[in-house]
């Protein structure tokens, strides 16, 4: 084995993997990513087709507005100076086949009104959880990851404890209630059915949905105009300009390790490189049982991967439109009354998307619509390598072009391309396990996890370390990017050195 030719061996060049390398480069080490793919971003991407730019990631980012939590990320990262932002006043309308809809309004204030008006008789109800939003928009989410948990002592918890502590009451009244939960407690029968679906997916903590909420009315938010993968080429550029080196279609093998100390990676081409440390930025399954083979690990990870922890799985059909849907909310649920069957489950819901705030990923006149489910990875793995994959995917596709027929008559035939992408085109492009979205999905169980943080060392192996999604439970673009400062942080520690960052063309201390 050859002498380490570089300081640190990133995997991935997502956008845990391009922040590691930007903060590493910031702080003089040498680092170099290989990354599968033939680009950056990870599961932070688009896909161009016939003009069209089919944004598969941001909906919403937050520290997308000045001085807020999260925006001194981005600008350490030089991905927010140039760019500009949408920030939407609802994050998304249900509509009932009567009619009946609810708004689901960023301003608390508006919210309030509007439930009442469906609802007098929940007026209890609705003020709460009003009250819930409105404290939270004084809540900094980004205090819970603002410094590696590896390096906190007692006294930094207790700092983060009085930071936290006027916020402990909604959190312990909302953070362990679900969505589907607490539309159980509402009397009306709309509200009931509505309620579930307002954040997106019914098992979410009530309190993630209201932080979101909370970040949209600080206008804190935003989608970034481009799009996704525009977003990541972005960082991607800070971290060359800053002197680091991406190996685009190099997936790593093997994690090499002399004496427990990782030492370097093996390409599937054989081609070996050493480092000092190495980071895993990539799917935490594949990285302790296949790049490492198993023999790191320990009870609990393996517990962690047995399959009872929830991941989010999704199926999202995207198609270019020749019709102006600018004039739709951005985000409608439809609530069915009779059920369709796609990808063998009945859905009562169906979310239609739409990109027209953001001109520039479609052709003048035309649109982007999008529309996403919660899918099993099973039923399409089952598929897989089967000649009916695709005839399903066209077909599923197929029932739900039949839906928006009815949603929108005509479009059918204003339907210009149709693209199908199923957990499996998630794991096949990212090698994220059972294509989640998120790695572990939050929920009343694994929301803890994330004040607690997960352990980014795995035991026994030494100078490796893990960062993204799979150790930040819930993920997110923000929360990942954090998880690549946080590591070099703690290196920089290890090496006694003080952290540095650097603004793009001006430098400071961190
Ligand atoms: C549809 C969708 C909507 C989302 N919406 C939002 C949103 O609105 N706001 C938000 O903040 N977040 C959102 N997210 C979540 C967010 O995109 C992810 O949590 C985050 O991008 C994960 O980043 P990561 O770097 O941890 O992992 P990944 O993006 O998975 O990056 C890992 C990288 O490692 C590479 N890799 C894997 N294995 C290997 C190997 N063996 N060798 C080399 N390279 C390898 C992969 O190709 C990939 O590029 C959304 C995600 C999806 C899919």
């Amino acid at each position: 084995m050859t002498e380490a030719g570089t300081d640190i061996i990133i995997i991935g060049a997502g956008i845990a993997g391009l922040a590691a390398g930007c903060y590493a480069q910031m702080n003089g080490y040498r680092t170099e990513i290989f990354e599968l793919h033939n680009q950056p971003g990870g599961l932070c991407t688009a896909w161009e087709r016939r003009g069209y730019t089919f944004d598969g990631c941001i909906h919403y980012l937050f520290g997308s507005g000045p001085d807020q939590p999260f925006y001194s990320l981005w600008q350490e990262l030089g991905v927010i100076q140039t760019r500009r932002f949408v920030h939407h006043d609802e994050l998304m309308r249900l509509t009932a086949s009567n009619g009946k809809t609810l708004i689901v309004y960023s301003d608390p204030d508006r919210l309030e009104a509007h439930l009442m008006d469906l609802s007098p008789r929940d007026r209890k109800l609705i003020h709460a959880f009003c009250v819930g939003v409105r404290a939270l928009t004084d809540f900094d989410l980004s205090l819970l990851l603002q410094q590696p948990k590896a390096l906190m002592g007692p006294m930094d918890w207790t700092r983060l404890g009085l930071k936290v502590l006027p916020f402990l009451g909604p959190m312990a009244r909302w953070g362990l209630l679900s969505a589907q939960e607490f539309a159980h407690r509402f009397q009306d029968p709309f509200l009931r059915r509505a309620i579930p679906q307002m954040f997106a997916w019914p098992s979410i903590p009530v309190m993630v949905g209201m932080s979101l909420l909370a970040s949209m009315h600080n206008k804190n938010a935003g989608f970034p105009v481009g799009g996704s993968l525009a977003f990541a080429r972005a960082i991607e550029q800070r971290y060359r300009s800053l002197g680091g080196t991406i190996h685009y279609n190099a997936q790593v093998e093997r994690i090499l390790v002399q004496r427990d100390r990782a030492i370097g990676v093996r390409l599937y081409n054989n081609d070996e490189y050493f480092a000092n440390r190495v980071i895993a930025a990539c799917d935490g399954r594949s990285t302790v049982f296949d790049l490492l083979g198993g023999k790191y690990t320990s009870p609990c990870i393996k517990h962690r991967y047995n399959g009872h922890l929830p991941v989010y799985s999704q199926l999202q059909i995207s198609l270019g439109v020749n019709r102006d849907f600018s004039h739709h909310p951005h985000w409608t649920t439809y609530l069915l009354d009779k059920p369709v069957v796609v990808a063998g489950e009945h859905r009562y819901e169906i979310g239609v998307k739409h990109y027209c705030f953001d001109p520039s990923l479609s052709p003048p006149e035309k649109s982007v619509v999008i529309i996403m489910l919660t899918t099993s990875y099973q039923y399409w793995q089952r598929l897989y390598g089967r000649s009916i994959y695709n005839a399903e995917e066209i077909q599923e596709s197929g029932i739900l072009i039949d839906q928006l027929e009815q949603f929108y008559p005509g479009i059918k035939a204003d339907i210009e391309f149709v693209d199908v992408a199923t957990p499996l085109s998630y794991e096949r492009y990212t090698g994220n396990w059972q294509g989640s979205s998120c790695g572990w999905l939050l929920n009343k169980q694994t929301l803890p996890l994330l004040i607690t943080g997960l352990r980014k060392t795995l035991p026994g192996l030494h100078r490796f370390y893990r960062i993204g999604q799979w150790v930040e439970p819930g993920g997110s673009v923000p929360v990942v990017a954090m998880s690549g400062r946080n590591i070099i942080q703690q290196i920089c520690h290890e090496d006694r050195q003080a952290f540095q960052v650097m603004m793009p063309e001006t430098s400071r201390a961190g």
